[in-house]
């Protein structure tokens, strides 16, 4: 936010209060030296620049301390920022095999960065940087526009993240095609998770003329409402819960509005660009 084409109240009021949002990605890490990448977002170069401990180190020329990329699904918004990391010799990727189809045979983002770097693909789980990475594969109706094929098991995944040294976890759901009682089970216990917040309301997007296509039908449970996702993390006794992946038409962006003040109210924090969590 702003997107550089849309002229809604909250994209007005980001340019001219400068709070510019960045499009969602995070980096995790067990000791700070090394990191793993959620999500390769279209904003990534300037998201390095803006975190010291991503900057290369050492004698050697080149290098980084990230030492892999996650993906929890093939959506552009996720996968575009891979193509800004090809300088590299090699890139470490997990995702699961449905999204690894998506990224060859649909989108070819794979075999054309395969032509740059080489890319070293595995499945969940995955043990990498001191941290077990395990994988819930979310129901889902919704493949991404660009497929030509009806979603498939796997398109969509959640990550649960756990140190291997602290047992602290965490869990990263940017997308939320639905609240079951596995993802219930999946999320119990954890010291924070970090939940989709695309959209306020199911009608979020029809009510500002931008689109005819409901929240559910984009793949994302909206926050508000009855079975919506501030519901749910209500009644999860989880210590921290941070809404991520926020649409810029997300009426919980603006200060002060009834919808940040419910947010907030229910203990769920609304993340920023540059925020840190320390478990
Ligand atoms: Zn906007």
């Amino acid at each position: 936010m702003p997107q550089w084409n849309c002229n809604c109240p909250n994209c007005r009021a980001a340019r001219k209060s400068g709070n510019f949002l960045s499009q969602s990605s995070a980096a995790v890490s067990a000791d700070g030296k090394a990191w793993l990448l959620l999500n390769a977002s279209p904003d990534l170069v300037t998201q390095f620049a803006a975190f010291p401990l991503l900057t290369p180190r050492g004698r050697h020329l080149r290098g980084s301390a990230v030492q892999a990329v996650v993906l929890t699904d093939g959506e552009l918004d996720h996968t575009i920022g891979l193509l800004s990391l090809r300088e590299q010799k090699e890139l470490r990727l997990v995702c699961t095999r449905a999204v690894k189809t998506l990224l060859t045979a649909e989108f070819p983002l794979l075999p054309t960065l395969g032509k740059y770097c080489h890319i070293r693909h595995s499945v969940f789980p995955a043990t990498l940087a001191g941290l077990r990475v395990t994988a819930l594969e979310q129901p889902t109706d919704k493949a991404p526009p660009y497929s030509r094929r009806p979603a498939r098991r796997g398109e969509v995944a959640g990550l649960r993240l756990a140190s291997l040294k602290t047992r602290r976890s965490c869990v990263y759901l940017p997308g939320l095609p639905a609240i079951t009682p596995v993802l219930d089970r999946f999320v119990s216990g954890c010291d924070c998770l970090i939940v989709d917040g695309t959209f306020w309301s199911e009608t979020e997007m029809n009510a500002l003329g931008l689109s005819r296509r409901s929240a559910r039908d984009m793949g994302h449970v909206p926050v508000g409402g009855p079975g919506g996702s501030l519901e749910w993390l209500r009644r999860l006794d989880i210590p921290r819960k941070i809404y991520t992946h926020i649409n810029n038409s997300n009426p919980m962006l603006q200060k002060h509005s009834p919808a940040q003040r419910a947010v907030l109210r229910a203990g769920v924090e609304i993340s920023r660009d540059g925020q840190t969590i320390r478990l």
